[in-house]
């Protein structure tokens, strides 16, 4: 596996766990036992049982015959929107929720953004019946009030987070802050492939569902497991590592991440990190983020608040940076555009995030007998309000 995590947590040049001291005790031990438990038959046996009948897995995969026509290829969506709670976040909730458990941990604490990572943890701290603190930027609060409200609703406490940006760097920062308060008696679930090692490596492995049915699932439909191109959009990374994770080492299939260019990659409202990205530390991990001379976080700016994140998680910044896979950044405008076209062509409405993944198919470059998967990793219901706007103005 040329692309898999060595011992000390690094892909290539990224990755690690840059950790303050007071959480060291707990890392290590996610460290030495996140492997052995996920092993386990047990565990396995009740993941997959969730997976199929709580989830709704396997997720479709589904020949998209209008958008084929459209752009002369041949298309495939991997229906995560289908997903219960609307995403992929949930694949990636379920399994850290059974692996706390199995630690013996009471109380559960993620960060979220939009909301989406945060109702996945309420929902799943509610089927287990664990207490559930997620942390939120004040901004984000108020304006993604129906998903605060489904966390609520949910049996979760959202906490606002007042400093900094008030977004979901800050957010991380004060789920992190908890931790070190709490290493006892708490999991962290973080809500994608970043944050110091294991996580990056363990959120992959539990989102890998996803590229281990498009592979049946493309055998069954094209008779080939390997399709010739993967697109997945790119916040933290957890959705397109899931894509690629069966493909990394399959060097004839091309992986293209796409990230949100915002107003325009050289507009300073962007969060195009492959471009504008340099090597950093941030949540515990070297990866690309975006940062001043003198190492301050850039405030990163995308319409979609899943892509809002100034870095990449350590594999999607080792990928870019060896060439394994190819990076096209989407604008605001572009990504409604396609979320507007994906509607219109194939009656589903992709969440704002996945939008940018269709809108590459601009960029890239392809013959049309080649068969692209476009990894649909949520639906639009939160988008709703950005959408109507659109067809009101
Ligand atoms: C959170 C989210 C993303 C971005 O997160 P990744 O970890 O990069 O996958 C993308 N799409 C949807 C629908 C999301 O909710």
């Amino acid at each position: 596996m040329l692309y898999s995590v060595d011992k000390k947590g690094f892909y290539g040049d990224f990755g690690g766990a840059f950790i303050p001291e007071m959480l060291y005790a707990n890392i290590e031990e996610l460290k030495n036992k996140y492997l052995e438990i996920i092993d386990e038959p047990d565990f396995q046996a009740e993941m997959n049982h969730l997976l199929k009948d709580y989830v709704g897995r396997p997720s479709p995969l589904y020949y998209a015959k209008r958008l084929s026509q459209h752009f002369n290829a041949r298309i495939y969506l991997k229906r995560e929107d289908l997903n219960h709670t609307g995403a992929h976040k949930i694949n990636n909730t379920i399994g850290q929720i059974l692996l706390a458990q199995r630690l013996g941990k009471t109380r559960i604490i993620a960060e979220t953004g939009a909301g989406q990572h945060g109702v996945a943890t309420a929902t799943v701290c509610a089927l287990m019946g664990l207490e559930c603190i997620v942390y939120m930027g004040e901004v984000d609060i108020a304006r993604q009030a129906p998903n605060v409200s489904r966390m609520k609703m949910l049996g979760a406490k959202v906490v606002p987070a007042t400093s900094g940006s008030k977004t979901l760097k800050d957010a991380t920062n004060e789920a992190i802050r908890d931790w070190i308060n709490n290493p006892t008696d708490t999991h962290y679930i973080i809500g994608s492939v970043v944050g110091p090692h294991p996580y990056p490596d363990m959120v992959a492995r539990f989102q890998a569902v996803i590229s281990e049915e498009m592979k049946w699932q493309l055998k069954e439909q094209t008779g080939s497991q390997d399709p010739d191109i993967i697109i997945a959009c790119v916040g933290g990374g957890s959705n397109a590592a899931g894509a690629f994770y069966h493909y990394l080492d399959s060097e004839k299939v091309r992986l293209v991440a796409v990230e949100a260019a915002g107003l325009g990659v050289d507009s300073g409202e962007s969060a195009a990190t492959s471009v504008l990205g340099t090597k950093g530390i941030i949540h515990g991990s070297r990866t690309l983020l975006m940062q001043t001379e003198d190492g301050q976080i850039i405030e990163p700016y995308s319409i979609s608040a899943g892509l809002d994140y100034p870095g990449i998680g350590p594999l999607h910044s080792h990928l870019i940076v060896s060439k394994r896979a190819e990076a096209i950044s989407i604008t605001d405008q572009e990504a409604l555009d396609a979320a507007f076209l994906v509607t219109r062509l194939e009656g589903i409405i992709p969440a704002l995030e996945s939008a940018h993944a269709f809108a590459a198919m601009h960029y890239l470059k392809y013959r049309s007998e080649d068969v692209i998967v476009i990894n649909l990793s949520g639906r639009g219901d939160k988008d709703l309000s950005t959408y109507i706007k659109i067809l009101e103005s």
